[in-house]
């Protein structure tokens, strides 16, 4: 259940809270999409369709670490759920619900045409995100499934904590595309800034690796770089030889960007230009022997790919 202090910050920031672990928010690129027809960058590296995602967590409230880098509100309790947790079907129903509810303030908008808010108002994807980390949800497989049942696409992000939901989710349903957020090349590093709440958090996060690289979902590697700590050229070997543990199909590096509550623990210096990700980027292209596929400068992110998986970039999930 979350702590009515958390609640009341969560409501007041524009989250839709559901059952008593869950929650949507609009992203911002929804609402850019639907005001200003500029869809995320996921648009240009995957064809998601940002006015149709719904952005939710089935973990608002639990987290197993504490990084200097997330700009979201941490007012996790909890790493591991206690109670019975709440029904797959029930939060997918209620996070279109919920998504409906955020969105109806765009109907009759003079800015939004009516076909893109009816688009929206049916959507088609989710990005299993927004904060908290989903994997720790037991029932992570479940609600896959049931959104995918209900004709969805599906994204699920996490921070390679917890290689049992991973396994569970090769073994049970897998995710259109699963990302895992890397910050660290070694263990030091990763102690310094992903500051975890759990033991062997290192190790875990390197087994979650080894297990992407079995999946048959599209695979996602984003590796956030934060200049003055993460982003020396001394550390690409070391990235390059943990990156290829998941075999990715894909690795977005992208810029830390100072904003949110990461502004508390990081300075506007942290945050790298779009051309100094792009000379990372390649650097770390050329030691794994990925291609420099496409790039977002307003994200300031750069995707890597395989060449022969070259193919695969902006195509519409659907299309898989
Ligand atoms: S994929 Fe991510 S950034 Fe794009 S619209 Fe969905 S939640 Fe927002």
């Amino acid at each position: 259940m979350v702590v009515p202090q958390l609640e009341s910050i969560l409501r007041r920031q524009g989250y839709y809270l559901i059952g008593n672990h869950s929650a949507v928010k609009v992203c911002y690129w929804t609402k850019e999409m639907l005001v200003n027809r500029r869809p995320c960058y996921k648009s240009t590296f995957y064809g998601i369709r940002s006015h149709r995602c719904i952005q939710m967590t089935p973990a608002v409230d639990h987290c197993t670490f504490s990084c200097l880098h997330c700009w979201r509100f941490q007012g996790f309790t909890n790493v591991s759920f206690e109670e019975d947790p709440d029904d797959p079907d029930f939060i997918v129903e209620e996070s279109i619900k919920g998504q409906r509810a955020l969105l109806s303030g765009y109907k009759g908008d003079p800015r939004v045409p009516k076909e893109l808010f009816e688009e929206a108002y049916n959507p088609g994807h989710v990005a299993i995100s927004l904060t908290g980390e989903p994997t720790l949800y037991p029932r992570l497989p479940e609600l896959v499934r049931a959104y995918h049942r209900r004709g969805f696409t599906t994204f699920v992000v996490t921070n390679g904590s917890v290689p049992e939901t991973i396994e569970r989710l090769i073994n049970e349903e897998e995710p259109t595309q699963l990302y895992i957020s890397i910050t660290a090349p070694n263990e030091e590093l990763h102690r310094k800034i992903n500051v975890p709440r759990i033991k062997d958090s290192w190790s875990r996060v390197n087994r979650s690796l080894e297990l992407m690289s079995t999946m048959k979902a599209r695979r996602t590697i984003r590796v956030t770089v934060i200049k003055g700590l993460n982003m020396n050229d001394k550390y690409i070997e070391e990235y390059a030889k943990l990156l290829e543990k998941a075999d990715p199909d894909f690795i977005e590096v992208k810029a830390y960007m100072y904003m949110g509550y990461s502004r508390y623990r990081l300075k506007p210096e942290n945050s790298p230009k779009h051309f100094e990700v792009k000379e990372f980027a390649s650097k770390l292209a050329n030691a794994m022997e990925y291609i420099v596929a496409s790039e977002r400068e307003d994200s300031r992110v750069v995707l890597l790919t395989k060449p022969e998986r070259e193919r695969r970039v902006n195509r519409f999930l659907e299309l898989e």
